[in-house]
């Protein structure tokens, strides 16, 4: 706990509090709903919900979730300068708050609901409705401010403190290209409407999430526990798998167990793949918190890497037994199996790499190699073995 950004002098400053109405929240919402309704209903049509669904759903992904979330509060994965900026300014987008802001309200509730006791207003322990004004036009006033401590990487980032100034106007460039492109009905979805259903769907989610749904861990001693609100995976872009967020709030990826879909971690994967994201972190990469209770349930968890089972493809040629060992997690093992057309076992490990003897290849050469002595295409063994070897020397060099 030492290390949380927020620090209290007693644990009581995040328990004592007044909810107040918020005049600069309530009329920011309110004006957006206004704008939606009035503005959405009269000039309805089918390009202007796919207007208001292309650009509510690209903020959630790599605003919210990418860049709000997973980057600037949890810097759950490393990218270059250019694209973190780029998914933060999408994050303002979503209409919330400033980025920093935004940050102190998740550092609040993150700190809050790990204490015995909790704010109703921090754990959304009251009614719907009620939680729903409280979340939407109110604000907790504290009677003694719990202070945030910032690192430097985002305290001394003179873009955030700009955008944290301006958050509301950002609002204007995308307004400006939506009424150059398709006039007021696409401002009035592509912009009233998006943020409508970003603030509300915020509330929404935070509510669930904390009331209803299944659990895989407890975090024991804490106020209030997260819960897995299943079946808005792709609405929420991942970020309803949120008792596996209390668990590791560390980690890049939500979704953690099979069936939990979590595009956040599938666009994640593929920026890897680009190789423009790199050092994502996974539960596993997490130090051990002894206050964790994993519950009992089907399946193993897709990120823990599994151990004590036969290395990876075992292909059986007339040159031998080759031995294939990766993860090739990306690629499914129906293809797998049509490729190798042979009997093997796929199993995790740090990289594809093949075996013969006492050598090793790894990477893309041994997946070609592979390939090539499945389909049968390698005329002999001694071609294969020099194509490795080459492959060797390459990798040796480097
Ligand atoms: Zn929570
Ligand atoms: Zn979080």
């Amino acid at each position: 706990m030492s290390t949380h950004r927020i620090s209290v002098i007693s644990d009581n400053d995040v328990l004592t509090g007044s909810v107040r109405y918020s005049p600069s929240k309530s009329l920011w919402f309110s004006a957006m709903a206004s704008g939606a309704l009035i503005g959405g209903a009269c000039t309805a049509s089918w390009t202007a919900l796919a207007v208001f669904v292309l650009t509510t759903g690209w903020v959630l992904l790599f605003g919210h979730s990418l860049g709000s979330h997973r980057k600037l509060i949890h810097n759950s994965f490393q990218c270059p300068r250019w694209l973190e900026y780029f998914l933060v300014y999408c994050g303002v987008q979503v209409g919330l708050a400033g980025p920093l802001g935004l940050l102190r309200q998740h550092e609040l509730r993150d700190f809050a609901q790990r204490q015995r006791h909790c704010h109703s207003y921090l754990r959304h322990g009251e009614s719907f409705w009620r939680d729903y004004w409280w979340q939407v036009h109110c604000v907790l006033r504290f009677d003694r401010e719990p202070a945030l401590q910032l690192e430097d990487r985002i305290a001394d980032n003179r873009f955030y403190a700009f955008l944290e100034r301006t958050w509301m106007l950002q609002q204007l460039p995308p307004a400006l290209v939506l009424y150059a492109c398709g006039g007021w009905a696409f401002v009035w979805w592509g912009v009233c409407a998006r943020i409508t259903a970003g603030i509300l769907g915020h509330w929404l989610i935070g509510h669930f999430a904390h009331n209803h749904g299944d659990m895989s861990h407890v975090v024991r001693g804490a106020a209030v526990q997260g819960r897995n609100v299943r079946f808005t995976s792709l609405l929420t872009m991942g970020e309803c798998w949120h008792n596996n967020h209390h668990a590791y709030p560390g980690s890049a990826r939500l979704g953690l167990y099979p069936g939990e879909w979590d595009p956040g971690w599938w666009v994640l994967q593929a920026l890897c793949l680009v190789k423009v994201v790199w050092s994502v972190r996974l539960p596993s990469d997490l130090p051990p918190r002894p206050e964790l209770l994993a519950l009992a349930r089907s399946g193993s968890p897709c990120w823990e890497p599994q151990r004590n089972v036969p290395p990876a493809w075992m292909l059986d040629s007339e040159y031998g037994n080759w031995q294939l060992e990766g993860p090739a997690k990306w690629l499914p093992i129906s293809i797998l199996q049509a490729v190798a057309r042979g009997q093997f076992n796929l199993t995790t490990g740090p990289r594809l790499s093949l075996r013969y003897g006492g050598r090793t290849v790894a990477g893309l050469p041994a997946l070609a190699a592979s390939f090539l002595l499945a389909r049968g295409a390698l005329a002999s063994h001694a071609w294969l073995y020099s194509c490795a070897l080459a492959a060797e020397r390459m990798r040796i060099a480097r």
